[in-house]
């Protein structure tokens, strides 16, 4: 009967390569358990493994095809005598069986995914523990609607209808699984990495078979960082940071600027390229509204990520500037805003709106500039937002001739943070950077990007600012009010980026180890009203510096501050006793992580 099935199956989706690995696997597994002798299901692994790579020699370089292989021999090999040894100690039949089969299967593959995606996954085995009863009814129920549909449309209809109810609960369990902060830890990637975690297991394992008084310690040390490690490390992270103006996400190689406006609620500037990405910044700042979207331009690393944002968030306005009359993205940009429920407006210069804590002021493009073939970067809408009398200068991917165009027009450019133009591109007007007179410069750019961003000459040009750089800080954060604030960055989460970004920007090459610190540090930088009175910035352990002293970032990386000293030193979770609480506005977002779920679940009864 399993066996037809399989067959079945792979009539049913035509037999490409990736669903004959997973039919012979299938039938592999079935074969040994069917036979209830694993050794049994050894030759028929290894014959299968020989035949489909005469068939499809390009599996023999195919990442999924390694993990079937491995995690049905794992499957067929481990897992019947750990669940007989589970059976043993009293543990009821299928949850034996699923613990084992789980934990045989993500033990024997968590040194190849480590190779393959340079992370290690702390919570696969729950995950995959609370998935597997949905597995067997959305198979069967979606089978059978498929064999049902050309002969009873109708009942095939409610078979499908039924199958939704078990793959909505895969769907729930993979996206919470995928948001466990800290659920991921980054790990070198390539060989070095799996051999690393491959000896890692082993000695774990060797250690726990050798000295058995071993396993109570193992199991309360398990227990300790579950139940109190992981939840200190959440409430120590410091972030959001109270009073937030601005944070600029690490999104990779693009723009995505959240400025938190109340409770729960934001503005946010760029979307970024990826949904998961910049979905994940905002759900980090427990932002769920979003009143205003603004879009400085349609280029794909500002706007790609958009539906991430958009979907689960009540979303008020999508604002562009004034886009040629040949844009052929509208369309899909429309799309998206009418799926959301939102309103597009076009902001031209002198265009003001308030969103709680924020006031925005667009300052270009001129309407009358966007002619059929502008180019798009020039049309970029430039905004000054204005938050507890700190401003700041958004400026989408303004090239040098645009910004001199602003400079000449006379606007007033003036702001004390500048998010740079364009990722940082050469291409960029002096005279337009220091009109903004800014203190810090912001420059959202991904690590390792192709374009040479952010460039020397740039980098140059912002002498006498403090740079800083999403691919090296991570997410950035400007806190606090005029005359009183301070720059917080969180470190770069590269679990988050391996998991959400596509193969082929991932490469760190072989060995390289991936840090995961995410350790936030603050430095203050004082008031531009009072330059004769800038108080020092609390820089780690090493006491106080003056600011006139600082050397530049791209010199000198902020030194992250370690978890333990924030409490004392100040950071940001604390900022530092002088700087006062801002007396008016409301105060950063706090994380609400029911909140999340709620919309998820709101989400789900929409669908359905
Ligand atoms: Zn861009």
């Amino acid at each position: 009967m399993g066996g037809l099935a399989v067959i079945g199956f792979v009539v049913l989706v035509r037999p490409g390569a990736s669903v004959l690995r997973a039919a012979v696997m299938g039938g592999v597994a079935l074969l040994a358990l069917a036979s209830g002798r694993a050794r049994a299901a050894v030759p028929a692994l290894a014959a299968s493994v020989v035949v489909l790579l005469l068939l499809a020699p390009t599996l023999a370089v195919d990442g999924g095809f390694v993990l079937s292989v491995a995690a049905t021999a794992a499957i067929v090999l481990l897992a019947p005598g750990w669940s007989r040894a589970l059976r043993h100690r009293g543990t009821p039949g299928p949850v034996a069986d699923a613990l084992a089969v789980s934990a045989a299967a993500g033990l024997v593959t968590a040194p190849l995914i480590a190779a393959l995606s340079g992370v290690v996954s702390i919570v696969s085995l729950p995950a995959n523990l609370l998935a597997a009863p949905a597995v067997a009814p959305a198979t069967v129920l979606g089978l059978l609607a498929a064999l049902l549909s050309p002969l009873a449309p109708g009942p095939a209809d409610a078979l499908t209808w039924l199958a939704g109810w078990p793959v909505r609960w895969l769907v729930l369990i993979a996206e919470r699984a995928a948001a466990v902060p800290d659920g991921v830890t980054g790990w070198p990637t390539g060989l070095p990495g799996a051999l690393l975690l491959t000896a890692v297991l082993a000695a774990g394992a060797w250690a726990l078979l050798r000295w058995p008084r071993l396993r109570p310690l193992a199991l309360a040390a398990l227990v300790g960082i579950v139940a109190v490690g992981w939840p200190l490390r959440q409430a120590t992270r410091g972030w959001p940071v109270p009073d937030t103006v601005v944070v600029a996400c690490d999104i990779g190689q693009g723009d995505a600027l959240v400025l938190p406006t109340g409770p729960g609620e934001a503005v946010l500037v760029d979307a970024g390229p990826d949904p998961a990405l910049v979905d994940g910044c905002l759900d980090r700042l427990g932002v769920d509204r979003l009143p205003l979207v603004v879009l400085s331009h349609l280029d794909a690393d500002h706007v790609g990520g958009l539906t991430g944002a958009l979907t689960g968030r009540e979303v008020g306005e999508v604002a562009t500037g004034t886009l040629t009359p040949t844009d052929e993205r509208r369309p899909a940009l429309d799309a998206a805003v009418a799926a959301a429920g939102a309103e597009h407006v076009v902001l031209r210069p002198g265009d003001r709106r308030t969103v709680g804590t924020a006031g925005f002021e667009a300052l270009a493009p001129d309407p009358a500039l966007a002619v059929p073939g502008g180019e798009p970067n020039d049309l970029s809408l430039v905004l000054r937002a204005t938050q507890r009398g700190l401003r700041v200068l958004l400026t989408g991917d303004l090239g040098a001739e645009a910004e001199a165009r602003l400079v000449a027009s006379g606007v007033d450019l003036t702001a004390d943070v500048v998010k740079v133009p364009h990722h940082g591109s050469a291409d960029a007007d002096p005279g337009f950077l220091s009109a903004t007179g800014a203190v810090v410069a912001l420059i959202s750019v991904g690590a390792d990007n192709t374009y040479g961003h952010p460039a020397d000459r740039l980098l140059d040009m912002l002498a006498g600012m403090r740079v800083y750089r999403t691919d090296r800080d991570g997410d950035v954060a400007v806190s606090g009010s005029a005359g009183d604030w301070g720059v917080a960055v969180r470190g770069r989460d590269e679990a988050l980026r391996a998991t959400a970004a596509p193969p082929d920007t991932q490469e760190h090459g072989p060995g390289v180890p991936v840090r995961t610190h995410a350790a936030a540090a603050a430095t203050r930088l004082p008031a531009r009203a009072a330059p004769g009175r800038w108080r020092a910035p609390v820089v780690g352990r090493s006491g106080r510096h003056r600011v006139a002293a600082w050397p530049r970032a791209r010199t000198a990386p902020c030194p992250d501050l370690p978890a333990p000293h924030r409490g004392r030193r100040g950071g940001a979770a604390a900022r530092p006793r002088g700087l006062g609480r801002a007396g008016r506005g409301a105060r950063a977002p706090p994380r609400q992580r029911g909140a999340r779920a709620r919309r998820r679940r709101a989400a789900g009864r929409a669908a359905g």
